[in-house]
C-alpha cells in the first residue's frame, strides 16, 4: 500500500539546521547515499550506529511506499591515518602488519562487516560500490575540477584549492565552519608541504615507491584522495542531484564538507537535498578509542568477551538499544543500559508471541486508531524511534492484559492491532525474534508438565491434556506421544 502521499515525514537537515518536510525529488523514487565503512578492522559499535540509523530510514521510506535506491559504499583505498592527507593508508598499514595483500584485508573485513550487519538485521543496500572499483570515475571528476580552476597539480599530486572555491562558494556551510578560522587554527605548512594552503585537500596523491595500491593517471601513478570517492560514486549511481546523503557526525568535517566542495566545483551545484547525520557512541560516558581500552567490537558484544561487559548481549538487544535513543543524540553504552534494553525487547517479543492467541471480546479497552496515529506521528517526527518504542510498550501492556483475560477488544480492532504491532516491531524497527537456548530449569519444568499430562490423560481428561500440549506447541515445543511415555523437541 502506498502511503507516502498521506504521511508527512519531517527530517532534520544538517545543512539548514532545521526539520524539513521530506519531499522526494522525483517520487516515488528516492536516492539515498550513506558513507560506509573503511574496511581495515573488525566491525564495532561505531559501525553499527550509522548502519542501524539508515536502515531505519530505508525501511520507513519503503513502508511509506517509496522505491529507494540505497547506495552505501565500501572505502578500500585512500583513507589515510590523518584527515590532513598524512600518514599511511589505513588498509595498507593493516596489510603490512598482517603480511597480507591489501585486497585480502579489504575482502576479509568486508565479509566481517556483512556478517555483523546480517546479525543486526540491517538490510543490504541496493548498491555497495567500492572506491577501488571506481578509479576512472574519480579521475574524471578530478580532471573536471582541475579544468574548472578549482584544483592545482604539484609533483604528480592534485589538490583542491579551498581558497579559490571559497571566493564564489561557502566552504564550511555544512559544518558551520569559517575558512579564516580553519586556516588560523591549522598548523603552519612545513617546507615539505605541497599544498598552497593548510585547508586544501588531496584529490589525487602521487604514490611513493613502496605504495602498493597505485593506478596510472595522466599525473603519474597514484591513488585517489579519500573524499573524492563519495562525490564520484554518488554522482554515478544517483545522478547530479539526489534526495538524501547520510553518515556519522564524525564525517561532517572534513569529509562531507569536501564532498560538497568537489561536487559544486565539478557540476556547479550541490547534489544533495537533505543531509542527515547520526550522533556518536560513547562507552560509560567516554569516547570510544583503542588507547582508552574501551574499544568494543560487535563480536565482543555478542559473545560478552570484552572485560567491560558483564555478559553477552544479543544482536537484537544492541539493535533495540540503539533504536531506543534518537539517532541525533549521543548514545552511551553501559551494562545497565544494555540490560534495560534487553528487558524491554523481551517485553515486546512476549507480546508478539501471544498476539495470535488473543481472543476478541466485548470490551474497548485500547484505542487502536490512536495507537496507529501516534506511532506514525513518532516516526514522521524525524524518525522518532524512542517515542515509537514507548507507544509499543503501551500496546504490549494491553496485549498482555488481553491475553490474561483482563481486557479485550472487538474482533476487527484486535486484528488491526495485531497487524500494526507486527508492522512496527518487524518492518519498521527491523527487530527479529531470536532463537533462545532453553535453560536446564526450563527443560525440567517441561518434563514435569508432560509427566502431569500423562497422568491427566490416564484419567481420561483429554481436554486438559490437549490444552497442555497445544500451549507447549505455541512456545515452540513439539510433543510426541510414545507408548510408554513422551518425547519432546524445542525448536523456536
Ligand atoms: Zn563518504
Amino acid at each position: 500500500m502506498s502511503r507516502y502521499k498521506e504521511k508527512e515525514l519531517y527530517i532534520y537537515n544538517t545543512l539548514s539546521r532545521k526539520k524539513e518536510l521530506f519531499e522526494a525529488l522525483s517520487p516515488p523514487h528516492v536516492g539515498l547515499y550513506v558513507c560506509g565503512p573503511t574496511v581495515y578492522g573488525d566491525p564495532h559499535l561505531g559501525h553499527a550506529r550509522p548502519a542501524v540509523t539508515f536502515d531505519l530510514l530505508y525501511r520507513y521510506l519503503k513502508l511509506l511506499g517509496y522505491t529507494v535506491r540505497y547506495v552505501r559504499n565500501i572505502t578500500d583505498v585512500g583513507h589515510l591515518e590523518s584527515d590532513a592527507d598524512e600518514g599511511e593508508d589505513k588498509i595498507l598499514k593493516k596489510a603490512r602488519i598482517e603480511q597480507l595483500e591489501p585486497m585480502e584485508v579489504v575482502q576479509h573485513y568486508t565479509n566481517r562487516y556483512h556478517e555483523a550487519m546480517n546479525l543486526l538485521n540491517v538490510l543490504p543496500p541496493s548498491i555497495e560500490p567500492r572506491a577501488s572499483g571506481h578509479i576512472i570515475e574519480q579521475q574524471v571528476m578530478a580532471e573536471t575540477i582541475l579544468s574548472k580552476g578549482y584544483a592545482y597539480e604539484v609533483n604528480g599530486s592534485l589538490y583542491f584549492d579551498v581558497l579559490k572555491y571559497n571566493e564564489q562558494h561557502h566552504y564550511g556551510k555544512l559544518s558551520g565552519r569559517v575558512l579564516e578560522d580553519l586556516i588560523s587554527n591549522a598548523r603552519q605548512l612545513g617546507t615539505q608541504d605541497e599544498k598552497r594552503n593548510s585547508a586544501d585537500f588531496a584529490l589525487w596523491k602521487k604514490a611513493g615507491p613502496t605504495h602498493i595500491m597505485r593506478w596510472p593517471s595522466k599525473w603519474g601513478e597514484g591513488f585517489p584522495g579519500w573524499h573524492l570517492e563519495c562525490s564520484a560514486m554518488s554522482k554515478k549511481y544517483l545522478g547530479d542531484r539526489f534526495d538524501i546523503h547520510g553518515g556519522g557526525m564524525d564525517l561532517l568535517f572534513p569529509h562531507h564538507e569536501c564532498e560538497i566542495a568537489q561536487t559544486v566545483a565539478a557540476t556547479g551545484s550541490d547534489a544533495v537535498r537533505y543531509w542527515m547525520h547520526n550522533n556518536m557512541v560513547t562507552i560509560n560516558g567516554q569516547k570510544m578509542g583503542k588507547s582508552l581500552g574501551n574499544f568494543i567490537t560487535l563480536e565482543e558484544l555478542f559473545n560478552g568477551s570484552h572485560e567491560l561487559l558483564e555478559k553477552a548481549y544479543s544482536p537484537m538487544t544492541i539493535r533495540f538499544f540503539m533504536l531506543q535513543a534518537h539517532y541525533g543524540s549521543t548514545l552511551d553504552f553501559s551494562n545497565d543500559a544494555l540490560s534495560a534494553a534487553e528487558r524491554g525487547l523481551a517485553r515486546l517479543m512476549a507480546a508478539v508471541s501471544v498476539l495470535d492467541r488473543l481472543k476478541p471480546g466485548e470490551g474497548g479497552d485500547f484505542d487502536v486508531g490512536a495507537f496507529e496515529q501516534n506511532a506514525f506521528a513518532a516516526m514522521n517526527d524525524d524518525l522518532g524511534s524512542p517515542v515509537l518504542a514507548a507507544h509499543l510498550f503501551d500496546a504490549a501492556r494491553f496485549i498482555n492484559s488481553a491475553y490474561t483475560g483482563g481486557a479485550s477488544l472487538p474482533a476487527g480492532e484486535m486484528e488491526k492491532l495485531r497487524e500494526l504491532f507486527r508492522m512496527f516491531v518487524f518492518d519498521v524497527l527491523g527487530l527479529v525474534e531470536e532463537k533462545k537456548e532453553m535453560g536446564d530449569l526450563a527443560a525440567r519444568l517441561v518434563d514435569l508438565l508432560l509427566t502431569i499430562r500423562m497422568e491427566v490423560k490416564n484419567k481420561k481428561d483429554y481436554e486438559l491434556s490437549d490444552r497442555i500440549r497445544n500451549e507447549l506447541t505455541s512456545f515452540g515445543i513439539t510433543v510426541k506421544d510414545k507408548k510408554d511415555g513422551f518425547e519432546w523437541l524445542f525448536d523456536q
